[in-house]
């Protein structure tokens, strides 16, 4: 389905518009210190996951900041280093990598694609199908569990704000 609208969004049809100032502003505010200083302010992340370990329930995880579907429940895995991650995101377009040197490795660093805060890192060392393993701070996500609505923290309506199916088309990849 093609649509004029299509290129502010995301291949599973999220918004990708970033928040305003004020939206923005008002979303902060909601942080706790902790989540503020791994979400805004990366440098002070220490260089581990420590993905929601108990969580194990079907549903969507999305952007502690601005509520973006980031990764599906089902797709965590435990990836030997005691803390679970993620082989696949939910949307590739609701990611922006970049190159991290910081404490002294090259790694690639995860952003939400939409409002830019720090989520976690990928490294290439995860189990197949992807090879790739997602691993995120527990702070940076907020958990839907499946069949309740997503948070629709912008205001953008449909799929947000609705729960999630994986029969809606997401999940390319
Ligand atoms: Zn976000």
């Amino acid at each position: 389905m093609e649509d004029t609208s299509k290129k502010a969004r995301s291949r599973s049809g999220f918004e990708l518009l970033p928040p305003s100032p004020e939206q923005r502003k008002h979303l902060e505010a909601d942080l706790t210190r902790e989540e503020a200083d791994v979400l805004l302010r990366h440098g002070t992340e220490a260089p581990f996951c420590g993905l929601f370990l108990d969580e194990k329930r079907p549903g969507v995880f999305t952007c502690r900041l601005c509520g973006l579907p980031l990764f599906l429940g089902g797709e965590k895995f435990d990836s030997g280093t005691g803390w679970p991650s993620f082989t696949a995101p939910f949307d590739r377009d609701h990611l922006r990598e970049e190159r991290d040197t910081s404490y002294g490795m090259t790694r690639t660093e995860l952003l939400c694609a939409r409002c830019g805060s720090h989520q976690g890192h990928v490294f290439p060392d995860g189990p197949p199908p992807t090879g790739l393993r997602y691993c995120i701070n527990s702070v940076s996500l907020g958990f839907t569990p499946a069949g309740e609505p997503l948070p629709d923290k912008l205001g953008h309506g449909a799929p947000e704000g609705q729960s999630w199916r994986r029969a809606q088309g997401g999940n390319d990849r």
